[in-house]
């Protein structure tokens, strides 16, 4: 039921421009970075001496007391020390537990970012001309900002991270809280499609008609060849030497170029199917857990897959949409999508098989985004009707309350 919802959410939109710093700006922002490492090395260091004596406690000290005897971290941004802080209480609480922990930063690996935080007016886009923006930082003072988009009124800032990229570029992503007025009055969901990972062609819809195909990428996977040979021709080169950096930057800068076309046709495609469709179902894997074996290349470490599923979740949201999440136990694979009969000796490796019961020649991911899809429209009408063990998130998730895999899906604990 639709109008049951809030009549304002507030959800986290993020706007990503270049900055241009002048060359004494630049310097403190790569001092920053390297207070950031100090800070992040250091306590890290103080917590895993702790963690040793005294089992299962976590410690948790503030940069505060760094700073007595370091006293270049006083010329940095303050918020950028705590924000390295709480990053690390969250890497800690998540790894200790797990009997491992953090790494420490090296300077030449560590990311070049840090993030400040918005308080009382102390970042703040300044106009100073029609197509001159200055913006206004923690202890940076005012820089050049290229808005290539102006930022919607009542957007209210909530934190900024500034970052250098591999060719030496600028940029600032700043995050917002903005309240949005679901439009609500979506009670029936006509066009529904479903989504789910697949190798090779990385991402396969019910429709047929929003699948990502290997020709689709195949421009990534040409960048990415590009960049695994000169990966290759910086392994032999001198270590520091001169060629070393020219190519590290080079790779540095492919490595940009690929992740920015990704962006660019993940938006795209998310774009085409939030305003095509009143509802997209997935499944509701752990991505991290995955993210190993969910890459959308195999050389970048990232994954598009889950890139796509926020895009389309946040661009749904925006007009009132869902995202519906079907329990993880939903053996969407072993089930035939014509007579639901379950195929429990599929195997992993099976791309195509046909079904005992009916006898239905199945793709393995068609079939299985065909499941989704009924168990999708089977939510959403429970939903409509009013059943009380769905619930939908301010972020516009709808799913199951609780999880019961067995009672619901009637399936071993292995599930799929
Ligand atoms: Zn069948």
């Amino acid at each position: 039921m639709m109008e049951e919802r809030a009549d304002t959410v507030i959800v986290s939109k993020c706007m990503e421009f270049r900055i241009k710093p002048t060359m004494e700006q630049k310097v403190l922002i790569w001092k920053t970075f390297g207070c950031c490492r100090f800070v992040w090395n250091h306590l890290l260091d103080e917590r895993i001496s702790y963690e040793k004596m005294n089992k299962g406690k976590l410690l948790n000290t503030t940069p505060a007391h760094l700073k007595k005897d370091n006293p270049f971290l006083s010329e940095v941004d303050s918020m950028a020390l705590i924000n390295t802080q709480l990053n690390l209480n969250q890497s800690c609480s998540l790894l200790f537990a797990k009997g491992k922990a953090p790494r420490f930063r090296a300077k030449e690996k560590d990311k070049r970012s840090y993030t400040t935080n918005w308080i009382n007016s102390n970042i703040e886009i300044i106009r100073i001309k029609d197509d001159e923006n200055n913006i206004k930082l923690p202890k940076l003072g005012r820089a050049r900002i290229i808005l290539h988009r102006s930022i919607p009124d009542g957007w209210r800032m909530k934190n900024a991270t500034i970052k250098e990229t591999a060719s030496g570029k600028f940029f600032i992503s700043l995050t917002f809280d903005v309240e949005i007025e679901p439009k609500g009055n979506i009670k029936k969901f006509d066009r529904i499609e479903a989504f789910d990972y697949s190798m090779p062609s990385l991402v396969v819809s019910a429709t047929g008609e929003n699948d990502i195909t290997a020709d689709d990428i195949h421009w990534y996977r040409n960048l990415e060849k590009r960049i695994a040979k000169e990966q290759r021709k910086l392994s032999r080169m001198k270590h520091g030497s001169a060629n070393y950096w020219q190519e590290k930057h080079r790779i540095g800068k492919l490595h940009e170029k690929a992740r920015n076309r990704r962006k660019d046709f993940l938006h795209k495609l998310s774009r085409k199917v939030s305003d095509s469709f009143d509802a997209v179902v997935v499944e509701d894997i752990n991505l991290q857990h995955m993210s190993q074996s969910l890459n959308f290349g195999k050389a970048v470490y990232d994954n598009g897959y889950g890139m796509l599923r926020n895009m389309l979740l946040y661009k749904l949201n925006e007009q009132g949409k869902v995202l519906v999440k079907v329990d993880r136990f939903f053996p969407s694979s072993k089930r035939c999508s014509v007579c639901h009969e379950v195929n429990h000796d599929l195997q992993l490796s099976d791309r195509e098989w046909i079904c005992k019961s009916c006898g239905t020649h199945h793709y393995r991911d068609r079939n299985a985004t065909k499941n989704l899809l009924d168990e999708g429209k089977d939510i959403l009408n429970r939903w409509a009707s009013g059943d009380s063990s769905l619930i939908l998130a301010p972020s516009g998730v709808l799913s199951e309350k609780k999880l019961h895999p067995q009672a619901r899906y009637n399936v071993r604990q292995d599930g799929e």
